[in-house]
């Protein structure tokens, strides 16, 4: 049966760039190189806002979640709808929430942090009903948003498992609602194995950063 997980990494066939429309769970931590976000390439191609994606939104749980990827910040640049969501513990805005203009075009809201992950809720869920109004505006992508949860590793530290995976869950369903895909970071040698395979049942593709370092390579799959 297909369910059975098994390396892919002796089959470079699954690229993760062309399955944009997978949820991924990413073995890695996020990254403001981009190299560990699946479709930040297309978002390079300066392709993703025009040709389906109405835009990109990062969670960040930790500082360096913060930062977009670059090419993400390119595409801000280039008119795509970029947000994130600062979620980390005693952000910088203090307790207010609010927006405000930090790198060009990219649009940074500000939650009360990882342990109230019901306003981190609401928050996101803002952001993504924002960015489908934007897209309608223009005329645009009918695709959906991009989604990227960075990561889960930090906000395990502040919740426990079951609350983490409900959350994870309605995002995901969220931004598939919207015809988006949603991708998250774990770093695996932080969590037990059961962690692990409990975040990894949410996801279509489980991917790990590829030993040439220049991407992602499918550890295990569950799309037909
Ligand atoms: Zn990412």
């Amino acid at each position: 049966m297909s369910g059975t997980p098994s390396r892919a990494g002796h089959d470079p066939t699954h690229p993760v760039e062309g399955s944009s429309d997978a949820d991924t769970l990413v073995l890695a931590a996020p990254s403001a190189i981009g190299g560990h976000c699946p479709c930040s390439r297309e978002a390079h191609d300066g392709t993703a806002a025009a040709t389906g994606t109405s835009g990109f939104l990062r969670v960040a749980f930790t500082r360096g979640g913060l930062s977009p990827p670059e090419e993400w910040v390119r595409a801000a640049g280039d008119g795509a709808d970029v947000r994130v969501v600062d979620s980390t513990p005693c952000s910088v805005g203090g307790d207010e929430s609010g927006e405000r203009e930090g790198e060009k075009g990219v649009v940074t809201v500000t939650a009360s942090g990882p342990a109230n992950l019901t306003d981190v809720g609401v928050r996101v869920t803002d952001a993504l009903d924002d960015m489908d109004v934007t897209a309608g505006d223009t005329g645009g992508g009918s695709g959906g948003p991009v989604c990227c949860l960075g990561s889960l590793t930090a906000l395990l530290q502040y919740v426990d498992a079951r609350e983490a995976y409900r959350f994870v869950n309605a995002v995901t369903a969220r931004v598939a609602s919207l015809g988006g895909s949603t991708h998250a970071h774990i770093e695996p040698a932080a969590h037990d194995r059961r962690t692990i395979d409990t975040m990894a049942s949410l996801f279509d593709i489980v991917a790990e950063p590829s030993s040439a370092g220049d991407g992602l390579d499918v550890v295990r799959s569950r799309r037909r």
